[in-house]
């Protein structure tokens, strides 16, 4: 049995992973099959995270995070966890592959998944012009119109990075003011190959094979109308991932993990969360690594208060005997 299997594979899983093989806990990291590495995998240039003053690629940051956790000692199973048992002292972790594993404590770090319009055409279309990751496609825009939907900070970095390829990137928002922060507003303003379409929401996405545009309505008058498009980005935000912890851990109105305060306890003893899975409100790299930290010394103190515990027990009954 393990002492932590660590759930996640972005700057929280890995983080908290650097931490728990430091103390020597062993601990095993399931990193998906899909998206190792997290969102960052999907992120061009890092400016924000402390120590790279010259930025950093996303998925370098993501490499040597890695590397970091597995120098010292982690192991990282390339798997996806299929469920997921927390009742009692052992908690079973059940992978795609059939195997199970047990431990003592989880950390359960599996981030947040892009937001769906969830509008007509989006899902048939995906893939064949409608994306969620610019760095993935944008290559596949070169000199062709394309729209970003969003009006936070990913739709201002996508329009922007989607500049480099595309001949015209409009941005549709549905209000008339960003949720972007200044820098990022500002970079997207002052690139003339950016168009804002101001309170505006796709209705629906429109094509045969592939997309060809989009039908739009005004959220102001409600108005429709047409918009020619060869793809559309959409850039509206994430999901906390917590489907395999439905009904096992409490969550919060904003569907996020409950966690106790400042720790990263969950409602159910020996399992801890941390990253975007908590977190409706920051949700940045450098905020998922340190509540790692805070995992990871969680997790620590746990098993140490169970290794007391379990020493404990003998010593109390070894006083019983005594005054027996
Ligand atoms: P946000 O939640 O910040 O923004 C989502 C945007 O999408 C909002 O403008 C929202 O509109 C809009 N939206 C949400 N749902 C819909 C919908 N159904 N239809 C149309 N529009 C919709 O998400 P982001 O992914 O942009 O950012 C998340 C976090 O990650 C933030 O903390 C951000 O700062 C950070 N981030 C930082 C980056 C960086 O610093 N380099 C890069 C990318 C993200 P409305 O405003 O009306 O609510």
């Amino acid at each position: 049995m393990r002492q932590v299997i660590i759930i996640g594979s972005g700057p929280a899983g890995f983080t908290a992973a650097i931490y728990a093989a430091r103390a020597n806990l062993k601990p095993l990291l399931v990193a998906s099959t899909v998206e190792v590495g997290g969102e960052l995998m999907n992120t061009t240039e890092v400016e924000n995270f402390p120590g790279f003053p010259d930025g950093i690629q996303g998925p370098d940051l993501m490499a040597k995070m890695q590397q970091q956790a597995e120098r010292f000692g982690t192991e990282v199973l390339y798997d996806d966890v299929v469920s997921l048992d927390v009742d009692g002292t052992v908690k079973k972790v059940t992978l795609g592959s059939g195997a199970a594993h047990e431990a003592s404590t989880i950390i359960y770090a599996t981030g947040s998944a892009y937001r769906k319009l969830g509008v007509e055409g989006e899902e048939r279309l995906s893939g064949y012009g409608v994306s969620w990751c610019a760095t993935c496609d944008g290559f596949f825009f070169r000199e062709k119109t394309i729209a970003v939907v969003g009006g936070g900070d990913s739709a201002m970095e996508e329009a922007t990075f989607l500049t480099r390829f595309a001949s015209k990137v409009y941005v549709i928002h549905r209000k008339d003011t960003l949720r972007a922060s200044k820098i990022m507003q500002e970079r997207a303003f002052a690139n003339e190959k950016i168009e804002f379409i101001w309170n505006t929401e796709v209705e629906e996405v429109l094509g045969g094979d592939s997309v060809n545009g989009v039908r739009l309505r005004s959220t102001t008058d409600g108005s429709t109308r047409e918009l020619a498009l060869d793809g559309l980005f959409i850039a509206i935000g994430n999901d906390p991932r917590t489907h395999l912890v439905h009904g096992k851990l409490e969550l919060t109105s904003e569907g996020t993990i409950w966690v106790d305060g400042r720790s990263s306890r969950t409602s159910v003893p020996g399992v801890f969360a941390a990253g975007d899975v908590i977190d409706p409100t920051y949700r940045q790299a450098a905020t998922a690594a340190g509540s790692g930290v805070v995992a990871a010394l969680d997790a620590e103190h746990f098993l140490a208060d169970l290794e007391d515990a379990s020493v404990e027990v003998p010593a109390a009954e070894a006083a019983e005997i005594i005054a027996r």
